[in-house]
């Protein structure tokens, strides 16, 4: 990879146009170059990541998702690293709840900048850690490898169960009623090993974040689903995601530019841009309180009408956006 070509194209996403004013009145034509530049800087990343090692469309889901491979690729790309942050967290034993909240921030290896952030939450609650898809166990062998015969047996006119030696298990066979085997539980079973999911939950939760911060990164975050990735294993116990409303082209154009806007106001506002974006989509009390203890009283108000109009434009022109 050329260093000098990579650099260039980092510096454009980490270091948007000064030039560029975020408050109304902003020159169109500068939002334009800015937006091209953003653009570009979204079709280079985007090019150097391989489908179905770095992407795939996991079935189901509308947009790929990004791999682990994928935002590992974005973040060396920039020459960075990743720090991850507890920011905060629920670890309750007695009912099995542990909640993670986790801040991967991609630091710049040559400057030490952080050049990106975001959140990324799991908790053992989330169906894919409660519960699990239970097997009939095989009473002889201990797999969970029972299965139903497709053909009656000829003396009884049942269909009895075979432990299945091809799925790994022993070959024995049961009669339909045989206790040991119909007394089973089936089907969606509370997890009961909830605890020794504590570490697999948070390592989802850093995953998230992780690559929620690289699509930040490469600004190709609208591209991607983010933090689908383990939902291959959890298959059958999770609901498939509501499928989201197409996006028209213009949309997708006015989309962009407000991330940029985006992207801006958290530059004046020293936050995170995720932070801007969550606190706009969600909870504008919140922001409120922010703006109130941030340390730049000349640019409050301005800063406030900013985040009204950017918050109107989104909600005027597309509703509710998917938070991607
Ligand atoms: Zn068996």
């Amino acid at each position: 990879m050329e260093k000098e070509e990579s650099t260039g194209n980092g510096a454009l996403v980490v270091q948007p146009p000064q030039a560029v004013a975020v408050m109304p009145g902003v020159s169109t034509m500068a939002l334009e170059a800015a937006t091209k530049a953003f653009q570009d800087v979204r079709k280079f990343v985007a090019s150097i990541l391989v489908e179905n090692h770095d992407y795939g469309q996991i079935p189901g889901t509308q947009k790929p998702t990004l791999y682990q491979p994928g935002a590992q690729k974005i973040i060396r790309f920039f020459m960075a690293r990743s720090e991850f942050t507890i920011v905060d967290k629920i670890e309750d034993y007695e009912k099995g709840l542990f909640d993670y909240n986790v801040r991967c921030d991609i630091i710049h290896i040559q400057t030490g900048n952080i050049i990106s952030s975001a959140l990324g939450s799991a908790n053992t609650y989330e169906s894919g850690f409660r519960w699990r898809q239970a097997q009939r166990k095989c009473p002889e062998c201990g797999q969970e490898t029972i299965f139903i015969s497709k053909y009656e047996n000829k003396e009884t006119g049942f269909k009895d169960f075979y432990c299945y030696g091809k799925k790994g298990g022993c070959g024995a066979q049961f009669a339909h009623d045989y206790e040991p085997i119909t007394s089973q539980q089936t089907g969606r079973v509370q997890n009961p090993d909830i605890a020794d999911q504590k570490n697999s939950c948070l390592k989802r939760a850093e995953k998230r974040a992780q690559s929620m911060a690289a699509l930040n990164l490469g600004c190709i975050s609208d591209l991607f689903t983010q933090d689908l990735e383990d939902f291959q294993q959890h298959e059958n116990t999770k609901e498939p995601p509501p499928k989201q409303p197409e996006i028209s082209e213009a949309d997708h154009a006015m989309k962009t530019s407000l991330k940029y806007y985006i992207q801006q106001l958290a530059e004046l506002d020293s936050v995170k841009p995720d932070f801007i974006f969550q606190k706009l989509m969600g909870n504008s009390k919140a922001m409120v309180k922010h703006i109130d203890l941030s340390n730049q009283p000349g640019q409050l108000d301005q800063l406030r009408e900013a985040h009204k109009s950017a918050y109107q434009q989104i909600v005027d022109r597309l509703g509710d956006i998917p938070n991607d």
